[in-house]
């Protein structure tokens, strides 16, 4: 294979993963010849995948990285995901509070009602091994794999441990190292019968986006990333600081890039960049709404916010300073503090 080929190849990979060149490179030369590049995840790993990203949290404060992720390594039967080494503007680390969304435990007997969730985080998640390297996500009775790493090589057993002894002084019961589902946790699939099936139809959405979670960080411009989801139908809202142009056709050519992108085609777009009549105090949004054009369930719909001079984004700069964020990155979506600095 000519090297401008590979060459090519890995940086896109790196693009779309957040791995470095030398990653995306021995990433590209593992795979078997003729896989896609990102290969889609099917059945339980898709599933798997769809609620580590709803329940990850990686978007609740600024983190060295838009949502919290470095880096992913979408193989064929497992992703590693590599949360940032950041903690909250309290102190708390990102890893924790990962764990508190991500595993599950049953609510003390006394707070238990007939029609009310008994369980907390994710019914079905379980933790199949813990080591310094990473925590390995499973769900329950099937092979889906998920690894959390960090940067700083965080202790997960001490932190698993740490989530449990909290659960169980507030008399919760941990069960995220129960073999099967356990009582409550099935009783929750079956009173949520038609949103789970619903989730587990539309998971290909997230398990997608959360394999492509580089491109947030690596394409879009935006300073500030959040999502969530209502049933089937996912929002992602970006923020780009005055002065910076939202990329929406860069993000939106690599989710539907047919070699690397999604299932994804674009239903509609509406844009107010070049808006001439558009008050540049009061923030403009530009919005795309994809689905899939072989009619999957699910659809996204992409908020490209681009703030107006009304607001001082300097408080933001430093806590993403703080963060860790990479000062080429924070030269790219806020260059009218980075430059200052
Ligand atoms: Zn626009």
């Amino acid at each position: 294979m000519p090297h401008g080929y590979a060459d090519r190849n890995a940086k896109r990979l790196h693009r779309y993963t957040g791995l470095t060149h030398a990653q995306a490179r021995q990433f590209l030369e593992d795979q078997p010849v003729g896989r896609p590049r990102i290969v889609e995840a099917t059945g339980a790993q898709r599933r798997l995948e769809a609620l580590v990203f709803e329940h990850l949290g990686g978007d609740v404060d600024y983190f060295a990285h838009p949502i919290g992720i470095g880096s992913v390594v979408p193989s064929h039967d497992d992703l590693v995901v590599s949360l940032d080494a950041s903690s909250t503007r309290h102190g708390y680390p990102l890893v924790a509070h990962a764990l508190e969304g991500l595993l599950p435990a049953e609510l003390p007997k006394a707070e238990q009602t007939e029609d009310d969730v008994r369980v907390l985080g994710v019914p079905g998640v379980r933790t199949t091994r813990t080591s310094r390297e990473g925590l390995h996500l499973s769900l329950a009775g099937t092979e889906a794999s998920v690894i959390l790493t960090c940067g700083d090589n965080s202790n997960w057993a001490s932190l698993v441990a740490d989530r449990r002894a909290v659960l169980e002084a507030d008399g919760y019961r941990p069960c995220w190292h129960e073999a099967e589902l356990t009582e409550p946790e099935r009783a929750f699939h079956q009173e949520h019968a038609e949103m789970s099936q619903a989730v587990a139809e539309a998971s290909w959405l997230p398990s997608g986006l959360l394999r492509r979670a580089g491109l947030f960080h690596e394409v879009s411009t935006a300073y500030c990333t959040r999502y969530w989801v209502t049933w089937n139908e996912w929002r992602v809202e970006l923020k780009h600081d005055p002065g910076v142009k939202p990329a929406h056709d860069a993000l939106v050519d690599h989710l539907t890039d047919p070699k690397w992108g999604m299932d994804l085609a674009v239903d509609k777009l509406h844009c107010e960049c070049d808006a001439p009549w558009a008050d540049p105090h009061y923030d403009r949004q530009c919005t795309v709404e994809l689905s899939s054009p072989t009619s999957q369930p699910g659809s996204l719909q992409v908020r490209f916010r681009a703030i107006g001079t009304w607001c001082d984004s300097q408080d933001t700069y430093r806590a993403l300073q703080r963060a860790g964020a990479d000062p080429i990155w924070l030269g790219r979506v806020m260059p009218q503090h980075h430059n200052r600095g």
